[in-house]
């Protein structure tokens, strides 16, 4: 059953109600975070609160003590959450605007706390890879993860052929709708620098290992000329791991078929996850 935390009481999410006032429904105010359980422990729990914490004051939110409190919350609910199987289930924080617009600051935000069954891919999934769909654009406000999704769902919309959206802004590749995005070349991983995307906790995590494990990590925006030339394309993200890419828009990455280098990160990140499982 998913749970929810507000306003000081835990009980059903269905149960939950959120004001129409709020500025997260009215303008989209609003910030989360999403964190993976793995046997009632937190995954790198620390590395999401920063992050939301940087995503809400990027945005105008002030957080007061509320990213404190969330500590506490995630934790509680990783103790009571009815999925407490391998990585089944998933913490969704979200901070918003609340009813009070102060001049694009938002003084006296909202929070609440979502306890579900994550939903991982199935196996078969990652044997057979999946296809982005390339858009010019850039993502706003890269930075911050906001509740905002609007722009990139859109670019996919109504196409079951592809995943997510992959932001090129003039050409340059910097992420997906909802995760970091690697392009594999003669042994050398690229990614896009800090700064123009959003930090993702696995994307790190993802860098820190390869690199342990004597991979060469170069930090910038590929682009979209050297998809063709790709070896291997693969996506990072709380929920998904280590996802193969097999095709962006018409072009087909590599041979077509999932690489090595994917399936060996993803399976050393298993193997690591003991690092960066909440100890508290
Ligand atoms: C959530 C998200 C990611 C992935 O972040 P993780 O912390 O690895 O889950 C990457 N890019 C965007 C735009 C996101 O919203």
């Amino acid at each position: 059953m998913s749970l929810c935390y507000m306003e000081g009481e835990w009980r059903g999410t269905a149960e939950c109600r959120l004001s129409v006032t709020d500025l997260v429904i009215q303008r989209g105010v609003g910030v989360f975070d999403s964190i993976r359980i793995y046997g009632r422990r937190a995954f790198a729990l620390a590395e999401h609160m920063k992050r939301l914490e940087r995503s809400a004051s990027i945005v105008g939110i002030e957080c007061g003590d509320i990213i404190e409190r969330m500590y506490g919350i995630v934790r509680e609910g990783a103790r009571r959450t009815d999925c407490p199987g391998d990585g089944e289930s998933i913490a969704r924080l979200y901070i918003t605007g609340g009813d009070e617009n102060d001049h694009g600051r938002f003084p006296r935000p909202r929070h609440f706390a979502i306890f579900e069954q994550a939903r991982p891919d199935a196996p078969a999934v990652y044997e057979t890879g999946v296809a982005l769909l390339p858009t010019p654009e850039g993502r706003l406000s890269p930075v911050a993860k906001s509740v905002n999704y609007l722009f990139g769902l859109m670019q996919s919309a109504g196409s079951d052929e592809f995943r997510e959206c992959l932001y090129c802004p003039g050409g340059e590749i910097t992420e997906t709708l909802s995760s970091s995005f690697f392009l594999c070349k003669d042994g050398v991983i690229t990614t896009a620098p800090l700064g123009r995307v959003l930090d993702g906790v696995t994307r790190g995590i993802i860098i820190e290992l390869a690199r342990e494990n004597g991979f060469e990590v170069d930090e910038r925006c590929p682009t979209v000329e050297e998809l063709n030339r790709a070896d291997e394309v693969f996506i990072t993200g709380s929920t998904k791991e280590v996802l193969p890419v097999v095709r962006v828009g018409g072009t087909g990455i590599g041979c077509g078929r999932p690489g090595p280098i994917a399936a060996r990160l993803r399976k050393i990140f298993r193997e690591s996850l003991d690092r960066w499982l909440d100890k508290g």
